[in-house]
């Protein structure tokens, strides 16, 4: 499951060092190290996947467990949509076309002024 040399399996096995915002039997959040917005959390699945293009149907139960923790994650970090201009912005780079440069699955949980100003 976990991949050598992988900096995400290496953060969600408590290898490197993160701050993590939650934690379960399946996935891991934590900081981004190089915040993008005032909130910048990133999801990981503990699986080893690399990217949303090597998702196939077998995956939708992990996928769909992992959009709801996003929502369940911006209400833990008071940045869910509850109506106004509340909100928060959710990413998922794919490939080097899609700006990717850590090769395991991960959403990006971005909020603040702007976030999409502040992130390609
Ligand atoms: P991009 O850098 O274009 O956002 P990705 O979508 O692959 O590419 O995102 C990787 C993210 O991982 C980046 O936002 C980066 O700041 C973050 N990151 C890299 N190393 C660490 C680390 N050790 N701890 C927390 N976040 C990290």
């Amino acid at each position: 499951m976990s991949h050598d040399n992988c900096l995400f399996c290496k953060i969600a096995a408590g290898e490197i060092p993160s701050t993590k915002v939650h934690e379960d039997d399946d996935f891991v959040a934590f900081k981004d190290i190089h915040p993008a917005a005032d909130t910048h959390v990133l999801v990981i699945p503990r699986k080893h996947v690399e990217t949303l293009s090597n998702c196939t149907e077998g995956d939708a139960p992990l996928l769909g467990k992992m959009m709801i923790l996003v929502a369940r994650l911006a209400e833990q970090l008071g940045c869910a949509y509850t109506g106004g201009d509340t909100g928060f912005r959710t990413v998922i780079n794919t490939g080097p076309g899609g700006g990717q440069e850590v090769y395991h699955l991960h959403a990006h949980i971005l909020a603040g002024p702007r976030p999409w100003k502040r992130m390609g």
